[in-house]
């Protein structure tokens, strides 16, 4: 679907990597004033002073975790840098740096990188990071993106997924199950296109699950929003594989069980529509897609005054004893045991 709009075609290999470097890193600004040293040395060098450093490493694989035929290269490269950032919210922290590796095959030429580090540039100018390294180099079969982020925070801010008690009420940010749809749409449109290539997708009735999909948004503004409202979180984590499986995460991490109330899921009324045209429930797809980048959290109850009426936040349940196990309480008020059959790239 996506037509090659630039047609110039410039060798990598006639740059040479240290050109190659040179001229994709060449918009990149340093604005934090923890970086010393930046891109152009052996390493980079940071001082966060009396704050602590969080670290995050993601990578990303063609074919694995991302699909060109549908992916255009600048979100590619925003997605890359967003997914990033999100774990470093996660830990209730603020990113500030971020490096970035690209390997690739000679199928790519110098115009697709610049795509690519198009979309970089743009989402560490969204998330203030600055981008101090990296690596680039060649790959024998497709693209291949690793970003580590790097954030920091007060020993105190930092939000761990361990922290969760009984009776804390859970907390999720937006809304779920979106990005999976998108995605749904995205690989039944693929599949036509590829059938009849003449057919011009009309994806209107589909913007904004698309757009979760191919330009997610990390929640920058939950860390400042709930430190307006004077709230530490006793748990943290972010949506990246699946409702569930993070639920899961949280209540191991922290011995303890859930019950999750189906009724009470934030659900998109574009994405309810779009569950009942590809006839999916839409609970099932909220609970188990993945990729909303939105951030789940433990509070405790005495909090629930402080949240009550944001629209930002939606408690959908609670944190009960370990003994009592992780359930999700449906709208028949059945009790399920609630399995983590969020996406995995392992599976592929
Ligand atoms: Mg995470």
């Amino acid at each position: 679907m996506i037509e090659d709009k630039n047609p110039q075609r410039t060798s990598l290999s006639d740059l040479g990597e240290f050109g190659l470097i040179k001229h994709l890193t060449k918009n990149f600004e340093i604005n934090q004033s923890s970086t010393l040293k930046g891109i152009g040395d052996d390493a980079a060098v940071l001082d966060f002073k009396d704050k602590k450093a969080v670290i995050s490493t993601d990578l990303l694989i063609e074919g694995v975790h991302f699909d060109l035929a549908y992916m255009p290269l600048k979100h590619l490269g925003y997605k890359s840098v967003v997914v990033n950032v999100s774990d470093i919210y996660a830990m209730n922290a603020k990113p500030t740096q971020i490096t970035v590796s690209v390997a690739v095959s000679n199928r790519f030429p110098l115009e697709a990188l610049e795509e690519l580090f198009d979309g970089i540039t743009l989402a560490a100018k969204e998330y203030n990071v600055d981008v101090i390294g990296g690596d680039t180099t060649s790959s024998q079969k497709g693209l291949i993106i690793s970003i580590t982020a790097i954030g920091e925070a007060d020993e105190a801010e930092l939000t761990y997924r361990n922290g969760a008690k009984s009776n804390d009420l859970l907390v999720v940010t937006g809304d779920l199950g979106a990005a999976y749809m998108g995605l749904q749409v995205l690989e039944r449109e693929k599949q036509v296109f590829q059938v009849n290539p003449n057919n011009q997708p009309d994806l209107d009735a589909y913007t904004y699950i698309i757009e979760r999909q191919l330009k997610p948004e990390a929640r920058k503004d939950i860390r400042t929003l709930l430190h307006a409202l004077e709230i530490k979180p006793t748990s943290m984590i972010d949506i990246s594989d699946g409702l569930s499986s993070e639920i899961i995460h949280l209540c191991k991490q922290s011995g303890i069980g859930c019950n999750l109330y189906e009724e009470k899921l934030p659900l998109d009324p574009q994405l309810i529509s779009v569950c009942e045209e590809f006839n999916i429930d839409s609970t099932t797809v909220a609970i188990n897609g993945g990729e909303d980048y939105e951030l789940l959290f433990t509070i405790s109850m005495n909090d629930f005054d402080k949240i009550k009426g944001n629209p930002n936040f939606t408690v959908i349940g609670h944190m009960v004893e370990e003994s009592d196990g992780i359930h999700l309480i449906t709208r028949a008020n059945t009790k399920i045991p609630l399995k983590a059959r969020g996406w995995n790239a392992l599976d592929n």
